[in-house]
Protein backbone atom coordinates (compact mmCIF):
# COMPACT_ATOMS: atom_id res chain seq x y z
CA UNK A 1 0.00 0.00 0.00
CA UNK A 2 1.08 3.48 -1.02
CA UNK A 3 -0.30 6.51 0.82
CA UNK A 4 -0.27 9.73 -1.38
CA UNK A 5 -0.01 12.31 1.16
CA UNK A 6 -2.97 14.70 0.22
CA UNK A 7 -0.99 17.49 2.46
CA UNK A 8 2.73 16.61 1.80
CA UNK A 9 3.82 20.29 2.93
CA UNK A 10 2.29 19.56 6.10
CA UNK A 11 4.10 18.22 8.81
CA UNK A 12 3.12 18.64 13.36
CA UNK A 13 1.63 21.91 14.34
CA UNK A 14 4.51 24.10 15.49
CA UNK A 15 1.94 24.90 18.28
CA UNK A 16 2.40 20.94 19.28
CA UNK A 17 6.14 20.62 18.57
CA UNK A 18 6.84 23.92 20.97
CA UNK A 19 5.20 23.00 23.51
CA UNK A 20 6.46 18.95 23.65
CA UNK A 21 10.03 20.40 23.56
CA UNK A 22 9.27 22.88 26.28
CA UNK A 23 7.63 19.95 28.68
CA UNK A 24 11.25 17.62 27.57
CA UNK A 25 13.28 20.65 28.90
CA UNK A 26 11.45 21.64 31.55
CA UNK A 27 11.40 25.31 29.89
CA UNK A 28 8.51 27.68 30.45
CA UNK A 29 5.97 27.26 28.23
CA UNK A 30 5.12 31.01 26.02
CA UNK A 31 4.45 29.45 22.97
CA UNK A 32 1.38 27.94 22.34
CA UNK A 33 -1.59 30.00 23.45
CA UNK A 34 -2.92 29.05 26.77
CA UNK A 35 -3.95 30.29 30.06
CA UNK A 36 -1.65 28.79 33.22
CA UNK A 37 -4.89 29.96 35.38
CA UNK A 38 -7.94 28.11 36.34
CA UNK A 39 -11.22 29.85 34.79
CA UNK A 40 -13.87 31.23 37.18
CA UNK A 41 -14.77 28.25 39.54
CA UNK A 42 -18.37 28.96 39.01
CA UNK A 43 -18.19 27.55 35.50
CA UNK A 44 -15.58 24.56 36.88
CA UNK A 45 -19.42 24.16 39.15
CA UNK A 46 -21.68 24.65 36.41
CA UNK A 47 -20.19 21.83 33.95
CA UNK A 48 -19.50 19.14 37.31
CA UNK A 49 -23.34 19.94 38.01
CA UNK A 50 -24.59 19.39 34.65
CA UNK A 51 -22.40 16.44 34.15
CA UNK A 52 -23.71 14.40 37.35
CA UNK A 53 -27.36 15.30 36.59
CA UNK A 54 -27.86 13.33 33.52
CA UNK A 55 -26.49 15.84 31.02
CA UNK A 56 -24.00 13.26 29.27
CA UNK A 57 -25.26 12.43 25.96
CA UNK A 58 -25.84 13.90 22.23
CA UNK A 59 -26.94 17.66 22.70
CA UNK A 60 -28.43 18.55 19.06
CA UNK A 61 -26.49 18.75 16.51
CA UNK A 62 -26.66 22.30 16.12
CA UNK A 63 -25.47 22.94 19.72
CA UNK A 64 -28.02 23.73 22.67
CA UNK A 65 -30.73 26.19 22.54
CA UNK A 66 -29.44 27.61 25.82
CA UNK A 67 -26.45 28.21 24.44
CA UNK A 68 -27.23 29.37 21.15
CA UNK A 69 -29.61 31.69 22.64
CA UNK A 70 -27.46 32.96 25.13
CA UNK A 71 -24.68 33.42 22.50
CA UNK A 72 -27.58 35.56 20.72
CA UNK A 73 -28.60 37.81 23.65
CA UNK A 74 -25.39 38.39 24.14
CA UNK A 75 -24.75 39.55 20.71
CA UNK A 76 -27.55 41.61 20.86
CA UNK A 77 -26.74 43.52 24.27
CA UNK A 78 -23.01 44.00 23.28
CA UNK A 79 -23.68 45.07 19.43
CA UNK A 80 -26.96 45.62 18.67
CA UNK A 81 -26.60 42.60 16.45
CA UNK A 82 -29.78 40.48 16.21
CA UNK A 83 -28.94 36.92 14.98
CA UNK A 84 -31.13 34.13 14.87
CA UNK A 85 -30.59 30.98 17.45
CA UNK A 86 -32.21 28.56 14.91
CA UNK A 87 -31.17 29.47 11.95
CA UNK A 88 -27.56 31.24 12.45
CA UNK A 89 -25.64 29.77 15.51
CA UNK A 90 -24.19 26.48 15.30
CA UNK A 91 -21.83 25.40 18.28
CA UNK A 92 -18.43 23.70 17.18
CA UNK A 93 -16.01 21.60 18.77
CA UNK A 94 -13.93 25.03 18.96
CA UNK A 95 -13.13 27.71 16.45
CA UNK A 96 -10.85 25.21 14.36
CA UNK A 97 -13.84 23.14 13.76
CA UNK A 98 -16.10 26.28 12.32
CA UNK A 99 -13.00 27.12 10.41
CA UNK A 100 -12.97 23.87 8.72
CA UNK A 101 -16.45 23.56 7.80
CA UNK A 102 -16.79 26.91 6.81
CA UNK A 103 -14.27 26.51 4.11
CA UNK A 104 -15.30 23.21 3.33
CA UNK A 105 -19.06 24.50 2.90
CA UNK A 106 -17.83 27.41 0.04
CA UNK A 107 -14.37 26.24 -1.45
CA UNK A 108 -14.46 23.95 -4.72
CA UNK A 109 -11.64 22.48 -6.72
CA UNK A 110 -9.56 25.28 -8.35
CA UNK A 111 -11.05 28.24 -6.20
CA UNK A 112 -8.68 30.47 -4.75
CA UNK A 113 -8.58 31.57 -0.87
CA UNK A 114 -6.81 34.61 -0.10
CA UNK A 115 -5.33 34.56 3.67
CA UNK A 116 -2.94 37.61 4.84
CA UNK A 117 0.75 36.63 6.01
CA UNK A 118 1.51 35.87 8.76
CA UNK A 119 -1.82 33.54 8.88
CA UNK A 120 -3.01 31.28 11.71
CA UNK A 121 -2.27 27.50 10.53
CA UNK A 122 -5.37 25.83 10.10
CA UNK A 123 -6.49 28.20 6.94
CA UNK A 124 -4.24 26.88 4.48
CA UNK A 125 -4.75 22.93 5.27
CA UNK A 126 -8.37 23.31 5.52
CA UNK A 127 -8.24 24.90 1.78
CA UNK A 128 -6.08 22.57 -0.12
CA UNK A 129 -8.54 19.54 1.46
CA UNK A 130 -11.23 21.21 -0.16
CA UNK A 131 -9.45 21.07 -3.27
CA UNK A 132 -8.72 25.27 -3.27
CA UNK A 133 -5.57 26.99 -3.42
CA UNK A 134 -4.41 29.30 -0.87
CA UNK A 135 -2.92 33.36 -2.03
CA UNK A 136 -1.06 34.58 0.59
CA UNK A 137 -0.78 38.31 0.68
CA UNK A 138 1.87 39.33 3.17
CA UNK A 139 1.48 42.22 6.06
CA UNK A 140 3.21 45.01 6.31
CA UNK A 141 5.53 45.13 9.77
CA UNK A 142 5.72 46.52 12.21
CA UNK A 143 1.94 46.91 12.96
CA UNK A 144 1.39 43.98 10.43
CA UNK A 145 -1.90 46.17 8.22
CA UNK A 146 -3.11 44.67 5.40
CA UNK A 147 -2.68 46.72 2.25
CA UNK A 148 -6.05 46.73 0.45
CA UNK A 149 -4.53 48.11 -3.04
CA UNK A 150 -2.64 44.80 -3.08
CA UNK A 151 -5.49 42.61 -2.13
CA UNK A 152 -7.23 44.43 -5.53
CA UNK A 153 -4.34 42.84 -7.52
CA UNK A 154 -5.25 39.46 -7.05
CA UNK A 155 -9.37 39.75 -6.86
CA UNK A 156 -11.33 38.13 -10.05
CA UNK A 157 -13.78 35.28 -10.40
CA UNK A 158 -11.87 32.58 -9.01
CA UNK A 159 -11.55 33.90 -5.73
CA UNK A 160 -14.37 32.30 -3.39
CA UNK A 161 -13.17 32.84 -0.09
CA UNK A 162 -10.86 36.21 1.79
CA UNK A 163 -10.13 35.05 5.00
CA UNK A 164 -9.61 37.64 7.86
CA UNK A 165 -8.82 37.53 10.83
CA UNK A 166 -9.16 40.43 13.79
CA UNK A 167 -7.29 40.75 16.70
CA UNK A 168 -4.88 38.27 14.88
CA UNK A 169 -2.63 35.39 15.75
CA UNK A 170 0.16 35.54 15.14
CA UNK A 171 0.51 39.18 14.37
CA UNK A 172 -1.53 40.93 17.15
CA UNK A 173 -2.48 43.42 14.63
CA UNK A 174 -5.94 44.85 14.60
CA UNK A 175 -8.74 45.57 11.70
CA UNK A 176 -10.46 48.40 12.02
CA UNK A 177 -13.94 49.78 10.53
CA UNK A 178 -12.26 51.59 7.89
CA UNK A 179 -10.36 48.09 6.94
CA UNK A 180 -13.82 46.46 6.74
CA UNK A 181 -15.19 49.13 4.27
CA UNK A 182 -12.15 48.43 2.13
CA UNK A 183 -12.97 44.44 1.94
CA UNK A 184 -16.99 45.07 1.44
CA UNK A 185 -16.07 47.55 -1.60
CA UNK A 186 -13.21 45.56 -3.08
CA UNK A 187 -15.27 42.13 -3.73
CA UNK A 188 -18.51 44.04 -4.00
CA UNK A 189 -18.95 42.44 -7.30
CA UNK A 190 -17.63 38.84 -6.84
CA UNK A 191 -19.08 35.87 -5.79
CA UNK A 192 -16.43 35.64 -2.95
CA UNK A 193 -17.27 34.75 0.90
CA UNK A 194 -15.32 36.05 4.15
CA UNK A 195 -13.94 34.10 6.67
CA UNK A 196 -13.53 35.91 9.81
CA UNK A 197 -11.69 34.56 12.50
CA UNK A 198 -12.93 36.26 15.92
CA UNK A 199 -11.10 34.37 18.40
CA UNK A 200 -9.84 37.05 20.46
CA UNK A 201 -12.51 39.82 20.09
CA UNK A 202 -12.19 40.50 23.59
CA UNK A 203 -8.30 40.86 23.16
CA UNK A 204 -8.09 44.52 21.83
CA UNK A 205 -6.26 47.07 24.11
CA UNK A 206 -5.88 50.69 24.31
CA UNK A 207 -9.09 51.45 24.45
CA UNK A 208 -9.91 50.28 21.01
CA UNK A 209 -13.26 48.54 19.92
CA UNK A 210 -13.32 45.30 18.15
CA UNK A 211 -14.34 45.68 14.46
CA UNK A 212 -16.85 42.69 13.77
CA UNK A 213 -17.98 42.00 10.46
CA UNK A 214 -21.03 41.20 12.16
CA UNK A 215 -21.67 44.33 12.48
CA UNK A 216 -20.59 45.60 8.73
CA UNK A 217 -24.24 44.54 7.19
CA UNK A 218 -22.55 44.30 3.82
CA UNK A 219 -20.11 41.82 4.76
CA UNK A 220 -22.62 39.86 7.35
CA UNK A 221 -24.58 39.12 4.35
CA UNK A 222 -21.33 37.11 2.88
CA UNK A 223 -19.52 35.89 5.77
CA UNK A 224 -18.67 32.86 8.40
CA UNK A 225 -17.64 34.80 11.77
CA UNK A 226 -15.94 32.42 13.93
CA UNK A 227 -15.67 32.47 17.82
CA UNK A 228 -14.56 30.00 20.30
CA UNK A 229 -14.93 30.24 24.45
CA UNK A 230 -11.80 28.63 25.04
CA UNK A 231 -10.41 32.32 24.62
CA UNK A 232 -13.02 34.09 26.41
CA UNK A 233 -13.52 31.97 29.36
CA UNK A 234 -9.74 30.52 29.71
CA UNK A 235 -11.10 27.22 28.87
CA UNK A 236 -8.73 26.51 25.74
CA UNK A 237 -9.34 22.63 26.20
CA UNK A 238 -12.91 22.41 26.47
CA UNK A 239 -12.86 23.11 22.69
CA UNK A 240 -16.02 24.94 22.15
CA UNK A 241 -16.87 27.47 19.74
CA UNK A 242 -19.24 28.52 17.43
CA UNK A 243 -19.92 30.14 13.93
CA UNK A 244 -22.34 33.01 12.88
CA UNK A 245 -23.48 33.09 9.25
CA UNK A 246 -26.61 34.24 7.30
CA UNK A 247 -29.49 31.10 6.97
CA UNK A 248 -28.41 29.87 3.46
CA UNK A 249 -24.38 29.99 4.50
CA UNK A 250 -25.30 27.96 7.63
CA UNK A 251 -27.18 25.63 5.98
CA UNK A 252 -23.99 24.07 4.05
CA UNK A 253 -22.19 24.68 7.11
CA UNK A 254 -24.15 22.05 9.03
CA UNK A 255 -24.06 20.09 6.35
CA UNK A 256 -20.22 19.50 6.52
CA UNK A 257 -20.55 20.40 10.56
CA UNK A 258 -23.28 16.95 11.29
CA UNK A 259 -20.99 14.76 9.13
CA UNK A 260 -17.40 16.24 11.00
CA UNK A 261 -17.82 15.85 14.25
CA UNK A 262 -21.74 15.67 14.47
CA UNK A 263 -21.67 17.64 17.77
CA UNK A 264 -19.67 18.87 20.55
CA UNK A 265 -19.99 18.06 23.96
CA UNK A 266 -23.09 18.11 26.03
CA UNK A 267 -21.97 19.38 30.09
CA UNK A 268 -19.14 21.62 28.45
CA UNK A 269 -22.46 23.44 26.61
CA UNK A 270 -24.39 23.98 29.38
CA UNK A 271 -21.74 24.88 31.60
CA UNK A 272 -21.39 28.21 29.14
CA UNK A 273 -24.85 28.86 28.61
CA UNK A 274 -25.55 28.92 32.28
CA UNK A 275 -22.01 31.08 32.78
CA UNK A 276 -23.47 33.70 29.96
CA UNK A 277 -26.65 33.73 31.71
CA UNK A 278 -25.24 34.53 35.44
CA UNK A 279 -21.90 36.72 34.13
CA UNK A 280 -23.43 38.64 31.00
CA UNK A 281 -21.04 41.11 31.22
CA UNK A 282 -17.80 38.89 32.30
CA UNK A 283 -16.19 39.93 28.98
CA UNK A 284 -16.13 42.90 29.76
CA UNK A 285 -13.40 42.98 31.83
CA UNK A 286 -11.32 40.84 29.84
CA UNK A 287 -9.27 43.75 27.92
CA UNK A 288 -8.27 45.14 30.95
CA UNK A 289 -7.06 41.79 32.25
CA UNK A 290 -4.55 41.27 29.54
CA UNK A 291 -4.04 44.24 28.82
CA UNK A 292 -2.05 44.50 32.19
CA UNK A 293 -0.51 41.72 31.48
CA UNK A 294 0.69 42.72 28.51
CA UNK A 295 2.16 46.06 29.97
CA UNK A 296 3.68 43.63 32.97
CA UNK A 297 5.07 41.63 30.05
CA UNK A 298 6.75 44.95 28.37
CA UNK A 299 8.05 46.54 30.98
CA UNK A 300 9.81 43.43 32.70
CA UNK A 301 11.31 42.77 29.28
CA UNK A 302 11.76 46.22 28.64
CA UNK A 303 16.24 46.63 29.15
CA UNK A 304 16.18 42.86 27.70
CA UNK A 305 17.86 42.63 23.94
CA UNK A 306 14.28 42.05 22.47
CA UNK A 307 12.86 44.62 20.98
CA UNK A 308 8.92 44.41 20.89
CA UNK A 309 6.24 45.09 18.25
CA UNK A 310 3.51 46.60 18.81
CA UNK A 311 0.61 44.51 20.12
CA UNK A 312 -2.99 45.85 20.08
CA UNK A 313 -4.84 42.86 20.29
CA UNK A 314 -4.51 39.35 21.50
CA UNK A 315 -2.44 37.34 24.37
CA UNK A 316 0.54 37.36 22.02
CA UNK A 317 3.52 39.74 21.90
CA UNK A 318 5.94 39.69 19.27
CA UNK A 319 10.15 40.17 19.72
CA UNK A 320 12.74 41.13 17.13
CA UNK A 321 15.40 39.00 18.78
CA UNK A 322 18.53 40.46 16.01
CA UNK A 323 19.75 41.90 18.49
CA UNK A 324 21.19 38.72 20.15
CA UNK A 325 21.08 36.18 17.03
CA UNK A 326 21.19 35.86 13.28
CA UNK A 327 19.54 32.36 13.80
CA UNK A 328 16.71 31.37 11.51
CA UNK A 329 13.52 31.78 13.81
CA UNK A 330 13.25 28.34 14.22
CA UNK A 331 15.91 27.23 15.07
CA UNK A 332 16.25 30.42 17.42
CA UNK A 333 12.82 29.33 18.92
CA UNK A 334 14.18 25.63 19.42
CA UNK A 335 17.89 27.21 21.28
CA UNK A 336 15.96 29.36 23.63
CA UNK A 337 13.55 26.52 24.63
CA UNK A 338 16.90 23.87 25.38
CA UNK A 339 18.76 26.06 26.24
CA UNK A 340 17.43 29.25 28.24
CA UNK A 341 14.55 27.15 29.45
CA UNK A 342 11.74 30.02 27.44
CA UNK A 343 9.77 28.04 24.63
CA UNK A 344 8.60 30.24 22.31
CA UNK A 345 6.61 30.71 18.54
CA UNK A 346 8.51 31.33 15.69
CA UNK A 347 6.66 33.63 12.81
CA UNK A 348 8.09 31.60 9.73
CA UNK A 349 5.81 28.62 9.75
CA UNK A 350 2.85 31.18 9.30
CA UNK A 351 3.98 32.47 5.84
CA UNK A 352 3.90 30.66 2.60
CA UNK A 353 7.04 32.61 1.98
CA UNK A 354 8.59 34.59 4.99
CA UNK A 355 10.66 37.56 5.12
CA UNK A 356 13.89 37.66 5.99
CA UNK A 357 13.15 38.76 9.83
CA UNK A 358 14.00 37.62 13.28
CA UNK A 359 10.70 37.75 15.13
CA UNK A 360 9.77 35.31 17.60
CA UNK A 361 6.13 35.22 19.71
CA UNK A 362 5.59 35.01 23.33
CA UNK A 363 2.38 34.06 24.78
CA UNK A 364 1.39 35.99 27.91
CA UNK A 365 -1.75 34.91 29.51
CA UNK A 366 0.24 33.02 32.06
CA UNK A 367 0.13 34.57 36.28
CA UNK A 368 1.95 37.35 36.92
CA UNK A 369 4.56 35.02 38.75
CA UNK A 370 5.21 33.05 35.84
CA UNK A 371 5.88 36.36 33.58
CA UNK A 372 8.40 37.77 36.16
CA UNK A 373 10.15 33.98 36.36
CA UNK A 374 10.47 34.29 32.35
CA UNK A 375 11.17 37.72 32.64
CA UNK A 376 14.42 36.93 34.56
CA UNK A 377 15.82 34.72 31.77
CA UNK A 378 14.80 36.76 29.16
CA UNK A 379 16.82 39.99 30.73
CA UNK A 380 19.71 37.82 30.96
CA UNK A 381 19.82 36.03 27.40
N1 LIG B 1 -8.07 30.91 15.29
C1 LIG B 1 -7.06 31.51 15.90
C2 LIG B 1 -6.54 32.77 15.34
C3 LIG B 1 -6.51 30.94 17.05
O1 LIG B 1 -5.48 31.52 17.65
C4 LIG B 1 -7.03 29.73 17.53
C5 LIG B 1 -6.45 29.01 18.70
N2 LIG B 1 -5.83 29.65 19.58
C6 LIG B 1 -8.10 29.15 16.87
C7 LIG B 1 -8.59 29.77 15.75
C8 LIG B 1 -8.69 27.87 17.34
O2 LIG B 1 -9.53 28.01 18.42
P1 LIG B 1 -10.10 26.74 19.19
O3 LIG B 1 -9.10 26.38 20.21
O4 LIG B 1 -11.39 27.22 19.77
O5 LIG B 1 -10.30 25.67 18.19
N1 LIG C 1 -4.09 28.99 18.84
C1 LIG C 1 -3.12 28.55 19.79
C2 LIG C 1 -1.86 29.37 19.62
O1 LIG C 1 -1.79 30.22 18.82
C3 LIG C 1 -2.77 27.11 19.60
C4 LIG C 1 -3.85 26.20 19.21
C5 LIG C 1 -3.28 24.90 18.75
O2 LIG C 1 -2.35 24.40 19.34
N2 LIG C 1 -3.82 24.39 17.72
O3 LIG C 1 -0.90 29.15 20.29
Amino acid sequence: MQIQSKLPDVGTTIFTVMSKMAQEHGAINLSQGYPDFDPDPELIERLMHHARSGRNQYPPMIGILELRRAISAKLGRRSEIDVDPETEITVTSGATEALFCAVSAVVRPGDRVIVFDPAYDSYDPAVALAGGETVHIPMALPDYRIDWDELEKHLDDRVRMIIINSPSNPSSGILRPDDLDRLAQAIRSLNCFVLSDEVYEHIVFDGEAHASVLTHPELRRRSFAVFSFGKTYHVTGWKIGYCIAPPELTGEFRKIHQFNVFTTSTPMQWALADFLESNPGNYIELPAFYQAKRDLFRSLVAESRFELLPCAGTYFQLADYSRISDMKDTEFASWITQEKGIAVIPLSPFYRSAPDTRIVRFCFAKQDETLAEAARIINAI
